[in-house]
C-alpha cells in the first residue's frame, strides 16, 4: 500500500532531480578546474544541463512509450524544459530544437498523431518565449509573475493537446495543469534559493583567492597554481617561466606622502601590468603575493619568450604617473626571471632562484632586470 500521496511524492521527486544536478554539477566543476582545465562555469552549466534534462526526459518517457498513459509523466518533462529554457537560460535555435522534438516523437510513436505536432510546436513556442521573458524580465519586479503567468498559458495548451490526443477526463486536464503551475513555483522558489547560496559560495572563493585591495589574485591562488603548473611542466615537459618584482623604496613612498598614497600606487601598478597582460597574453597570471611584492607566471612560455612582456611591463610601471594632494609620486621596480629546469626539485627550487635574481637586481643598485 502507497500511503504517500502521488502529489506529495511528485514535488520530492522534482526537488530532488534538481538537487541531483546542483550537487553533481558542483563536483563535476570542482574536479575539472582541480585539473586545470580551464572551462567557464556558465559553459560547463549550459552542456551539463542540457545532457542531464534531456537523459532525464528520455529516461522517464522509456517505460510508458506506446502506452495509453504515455502523458503520465509529462508534468516532470515540462519542468525539465522549463529548467533548461528559463533557469540555464539556454537558446537552441529552432533549426537544432526541430531535430530534437523529432527525435523524441520517433521515440515515443508519436509521428502520426496531427495533436503531438500540434504539441510540439506549442513546446517550441514556450521554449522561445521562456527565453525572452528570462533575458527581459529576470531582475525586475514581476519577474515571478511573468514567469508564472507564461508557465501556465502554455502549461495549459499544452495540456489540452493531451486531452484531444488521449482523450482526457476535464477532472485529469484540471488536475494535471494545477499541478504543473504549482510544480513551476516550486521550482522558482527553490532555484532561487539554490542560486542564493551559490552566489554566496562564489563571493566567498572569489574572497579567498583575491587581493582586496589590488583586485589581483593573491598569494593563496598563487600557491595553488604554481604547484599545478610546476607539476604540468613537468609531466608534459612544458616550459613555464616566473617574473618576481618588488617596487623599489617603497616604504619611502608611505613615510613621504602616507599610506594612502602608497594603496593608490600599489592600484594603478596592478593596473597597469594587468593592461599590459591583457594586451599581450591572457593566459599569463598575475598576483599579489606580498606588501609590495608581486609574481607573474607564463604558462609554456620560456624565458627568453617572456623577454617582451617583462620590458613592457617594466618600462610601463617606470613611466608610470600616481599623484598625490600635491606632487607627482615616481616609482620604480626591481625585477627577478627565471624559468624551470631539470635540476628543480620542488617549486622551492624555482621560486628560489628567481627570488635570488631579483635579490641581484636590487643589490646592484635597483631598477633593473636580472635574468637567469
Ligand atoms: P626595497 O627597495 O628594498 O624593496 O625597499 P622597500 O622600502 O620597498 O622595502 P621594505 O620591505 O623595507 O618596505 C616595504 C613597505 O611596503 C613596508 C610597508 O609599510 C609597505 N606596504 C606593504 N603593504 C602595503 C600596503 O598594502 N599599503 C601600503 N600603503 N604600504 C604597504
Ligand atoms: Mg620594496
Ligand atoms: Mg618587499
Amino acid at each position: 500500500m502507497w500511503q504517500v500521496p502521488p502529489f506529495v511524492t511528485s514535488v520530492f521527486f522534482i526537488l530532488g532531480v534538481f538537487t541531483l544536478y546542483q550537487v553533481t554539477f558542483s563536483w563535476i566543476s570542482t574536479w575539472i578546474h582541480s585539473r586545470g582545465v580551464s572551462i567557464d562555469d556558465d559553459t560547463l552549466n549550459t552542456w551539463y544541463g542540457v545532457i542531464y534534462i534531456l537523459i532525464f526526459v528520455f529516461s522517464i518517457q522509456q517505460s510508458v512509450v506506446g502506452q495509453s498513459d504515455s502523458w503520465a509523466f509529462m508534468n516532470f518533462q515540462l519542468i525539465g524544459v522549463v529548467f533548461v529554457a528559463y533557469f540555464l537560460n539556454i537558446h537552441i535555435p529552432y533549426y537544432s530544437f526541430f531535430p530534437i522534438v523529432l527525435v523524441y516523437m520517433i521515440f515515443n510513436h508519436s509521428l502520426g498523431y496531427w495533436q503531438s505536432w500540434g504539441h510540439a510546436i506549442t513546446l517550441m513556442t514556450f521554449f522561445w518565449v521562456l527565453n525572452i521573458i528570462r533575458v527581459k524580465y529576470r531582475n525586475r519586479k514581476y519577474a515571478l509573475l511573468n514567469y508564472m503567468l507564461v508557465g501556465s498559458f502554455f502549461g495549459g495548451i499544452l495540456w489540452l493537446w493531451m486531452v484531444l490526443k488521449f482523450d482526457l477526463s476535464w477532472t485529469t486536464f484540471w488536475q494535471e495543469w494545477i499541478y504543473l503551475v504549482i510544480f513551476e513555483a516550486l521550482l522558482y522558489m527553490y532555484i532561487t534559493m539554490l542560486s542564493q547560496d551559490s552566489a554566496i559560495k562564489i563571493r566567498l572563493a572569489e574572497l579567498a583567492s583575491h587581493d582586496t585591495l589590488t583586485k589581483t589574485e593573491n598569494f593563496t591562488a598563487y600557491t595553488d597554481d604554481i604547484r599545478n603548473l610546476f607539476a604540468k611542466s613537468r609531466s608534459e615537459n612544458q616550459p613555464l617561466s616566473m617574473m618576481m618584482f618588488d617596487i623599489d623604496h617603497f616604504k619611502h613612498v608611505n613615510d613621504t606622502y602616507g599610506h594612502l598614497a602608497g594603496d593608490r600606487v600599489l592600484q594603478h601598478t596592478a593596473m597597469i601590468v594587468q593592461t599590459v597582460l591583457d594586451e599581450n597574453d591572457t593566459s599569463i597570471r598575475f598576483y599579489r603575493t606580498g606588501g609590495e611584492e608581486f609574481n607573474i607566471l607564463f604558462p609554456g612560455y620560456e624565458v627568453d619568450d617572456t623577454q617582451t612582456v617583462v620590458e613592457q611591463i617594466f618600462s610601463a610601471i617606470n613611466h608610470m604617473e600616481v599623484y598625490s594632494d600635491t606632487d607627482q609620486i615616481g616609482i620604480s621596480v626591481s625585477v627577478g626571471v627565471s624559468e624551470v629546469n631539470g635540476d628543480d626539485r620542488s617549486t622551492i627550487d624555482f621560486y628560489n632562484r628567481v627570488d635570488q635574481n631579483l635579490y641581484h637586481s636590487k643589490r646592484n643598485g635597483r631598477m633593473q632586470i636580472t635574468v637567469g
